[in-house]
């Protein structure tokens, strides 16, 4: 199926605005197997809009169209279009009193050219527009369809989402089944060179995601029904598993804090924090998430030398022959927490956040994480890069990621 689009608009024409419409359209399309061939934009010109509509009529099967569909006399599209199909408008008394209602609700009365707003071809599907007054449109001819929708991007882009891709899909014969494959530990270059096969693959398609300190995975394949797009995807999961183990901690868009909150209910486990460089982000991480209350006993954040004694029972002598930031203050940490919260687990971080407070021994960026568990405590070592509020959050997440490959 091919499609073509023209946005139209005097201002895209002068760059007075970026055509964030066209990108928008574009990508959506993309993914979903419509071929677009043709963009244009067309300035508010009626003779320059018909001929591109019928040139466009001549070359794809679904012309897309956004702007124009104000009340102001400028605002051609829909007639213009209507003209170059031979469709002829009438009005469609239900979408008119719409708009009086519209009008109503803000106090206001609409004018006679509010009148056009309410004008279609027979037969034409009305898209609703909620954010606006200007309703879209989808106008079928000999095979062929026009979908018209009104420029600003907040009227827009729900109006394409929720009515313009179901048509779409239904009319192409086929939807679009996502799965998300989450990873931790691996940078992007490394996950990108030991899945460079998969990466190749057209359907289903795997594209990666890089946000903060980890990688998503899309998985998407394009298919007649859920039930297929399942069974496409299944088998490129299994074999992002075997390639990648247990770096990859959820295959249904799960997030880290979600994976940890999940398995500390099931395992009717309790969990205590205590935090110096993260400064509260570990605590929150959990109690961002409801129902944290069934595990989650206390977070601390001792962040000077005489909250990790007071508080966590640090010894004295740790932090003169060690440092605050050190394998032994972190283990110390998190065995203190544990033993005075009565908590089964305890996680503890400390480290340099920067951007002042390094040294050659003890760079900015150094973190260390303890977890404590009744089967021990584990410290890791992090050596960070990046800004201050880089370092806390890769810090949390590597914190959740010792708690997750703990339990799981
Ligand atoms: P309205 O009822 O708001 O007049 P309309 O369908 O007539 O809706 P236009 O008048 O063409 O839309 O454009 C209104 C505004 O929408 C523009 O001033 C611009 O801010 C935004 N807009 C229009 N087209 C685009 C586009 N292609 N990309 C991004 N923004 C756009």
């Amino acid at each position: 199926m091919t499609a073509e689009l023209i946005c139209v608009g005097t201002e895209l024409l002068m760059g007075q605005i970026l055509n964030t419409n066209a990108q928008f359209i574009s990508r959506e399309l993309a993914p979903r197997g419509i071929d677009l061939y043709h963009q244009l934009v067309v300035g508010d010109n009626p003779k320059r809009l018909k001929e591109a509509t019928l040139t466009a009529l001549n070359r794809a099967d679904i012309l897309i169209f956004s702007g124009g569909l104000g009340p102001t006399p400028d605002d051609l599209t829909k007639e213009t279009v209507c003209e170059a199909m031979g469709l002829p408008l009438v009005l469609f008394e239900g979408e008119w009193e719409r708009i009086v209602r519209y009008f109503e609700s803000k106090n206001r009365c609409p004018s006679i050219n509010n009148k056009k707003q309410a004008m279609f071809p027979e037969g034409a599907k009305i898209l609703d527009n909620p954010n606006g007054t200007a309703p879209g449109c989808i106008l079928e001819k000999d095979g062929k369809a026009a979908i018209l929708m009104p420029g600003p991007p907040r009227e827009m882009q729900p109006m394409f989402l929720n009515h313009v891709l179901p048509y779409l899909e239904k009319r192409s014969g086929h939807i679009l089944y996502s799965r998300e494959v989450r990873i931790f530990g691996m940078g992007e270059a490394d996950v990108a060179e030991r899945l460079k096969e998969l990466f190749d693959n057209e359907n289903p398609t795997v594209a990666p995601y890089v946000k903060t300190g980890e990688v998503t995975l899309r998985i998407t394949a394009r298919c007649q029904t859920e039930q297929a797009g399942l069974l496409m995807v299944a088998p490129v999961i299994a074999e992002i598993r075997g390639l990648l183990g247990d770096l990859v901690y959820s295959v249904n868009g799960e997030t880290l804090p979600q994976v940890c909150h999940n398995a500390l209910i099931a395992r009717k486990s309790s969990l205590a924090v205590a935090e110096s460089c993260t400064g509260g982000l570990l605590a929150s991480a959990f109690i961002d998430l409801p129902q944290s209350s069934k595990y989650f006993i206390e977070g601390a954040v001792t962040y000077s030398n005489d909250a990790k004694i007071r508080r966590l029972g640090v010894k004295h002598s740790t932090l003169k022959r060690f440092g605050a930031v050190s394998a032994e203050c972190a283990a110390e940490m998190a065995e203190g927490m544990r033993k005075t919260s009565n908590s089964e687990l305890a996680l503890a971080t400390t480290g340099i956040a920067g951007p002042d407070g390094g040294s050659d021994d003890k760079p900015v960026g150094l973190v260390y994480i303890a977890l404590a568990s009744p089967s021990g405590t584990i410290v890791k070592e992090l050596n960070l890069f990046g800004d201050r509020d880089r370092i806390r959050l890769v810090a949390v997440l590597n914190a959740l990621d010792i708690l997750r490959r703990y339990m799981v």
